[in-house]
């Protein structure tokens, strides 16, 4: 969807700019670069599977980058040098804002640990969470994360690992006040699944979807249902496009337009 919410803003901005895919494959990185001074890029919005890679050719990379080890914006200088850093962290914080959520002191379980759950873990630290419980699926991954996210940030104390079902996910999800969504059950063609059981769901906690396609999951529904607050994840994706214009551009991007197209792109109207 990353086109229409860009080329909307772009639009509404009366800017003389244009937002597009292009398929680089996994061996295509290094031509990819070699090629921009002469392409006329001035951002990149980088996803699977170069957000790790992209680091590494980089002059410059933010300290959220190369703390969460993974890039999905990047700005191309006029002399072709490029600069990387990371804007889902900071869309997830300003979803939950947005909603009110107060993150400062606030215990939050992560369901998922692949790169949207770095991320995300990564924010809700530096936003001063009181906690952040992991639970994957694979719990290895959730694993190398708490060690990354410790090293980062040495905020050892602050992570646990936990398992992705039974009481112990009960436990840890009775007593927080965030839960996020960072895996991708839930999303198009699945749609009837939801990463968490129902009855973990219920007054008092705020609960953060990043699948975006349906833009009402299962997991959304299930929280609205049980009297939880359940913020859409296209509201993330919104706000870490607005984040990356700000970053390429050093321009407040229309965020209410951006919302409509990516409403309609979805086949939704407001
Ligand atoms: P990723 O690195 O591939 O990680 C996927 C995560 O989902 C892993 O933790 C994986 O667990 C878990 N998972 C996948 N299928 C599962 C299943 N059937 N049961 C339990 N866990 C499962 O992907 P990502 O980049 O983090 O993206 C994850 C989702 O977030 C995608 O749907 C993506 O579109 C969405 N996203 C949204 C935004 C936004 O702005 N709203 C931003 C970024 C990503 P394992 O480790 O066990 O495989």
């Amino acid at each position: 969807m990353s086109p229409a919410v860009h080329n909307a803003s772009f639009r509404a901005l009366g800017l003389p700019c244009r937002f597009e895919s292009i398929p680089v494959p996994p061996d295509g990185l290094d031509a990819f670069i070699r090629a921009l001074p002469a392409s006329g890029l001035r951002g990149l919005a980088v996803t699977i599977p170069h957000k790790c890679a992209v680091l590494a050719r980089c002059a410059t990379v933010a300290p959220d980058a190369a703390a969460i080890g993974a890039a999905n914006s990047v700005t191309v200088g006029e002399d072709g040098g490029l600069a990387a850093c990371n804007t889902d962290a900071p869309g997830a914080l300003r979803a939950l804002a947005e909603a009110k959520v107060a993150v400062a002191g606030a215990r939050a379980v992560i369901l998922g640990a692949g790169g949207a759950a770095r991320a995300i873990c990564w924010g809700l630290l530096r936003g001063g969470a009181a906690s952040v419980a992991i639970a994957n699926r694979t719990p290895a991954r959730a694993e190398r994360l708490r060690d990354d996210l410790a090293r980062a940030c040495g905020a050892e104390r602050r992570i646990a690992v936990i398992p992705a079902a039974g009481p112990a996910l009960a436990e840890a999800v009775a007593s927080a006040g965030i839960l996020v969504n960072a895996t991708s059950v839930g999303m198009h063609p699945k749609t009837g699944e939801s990463p968490i059981r129902r009855e973990f769901l219920r007054p008092g906690l705020s609960v953060l979807e990043i699948v975006y396609n349906p833009i009402e999951t299962r997991l959304l529904a299930d929280a609205r249902a049980a009297g939880a607050v359940a913020i859409p994840g296209m509201e993330m994706l919104l706000w870490q496009a607005a984040e990356q214009e700000r970053v390429w551009l050093g321009v407040e991007a229309p965020v209410d337009e951006m919302r409509e197209a990516l409403l309609s792109g979805l086949g939704r109207s407001l």
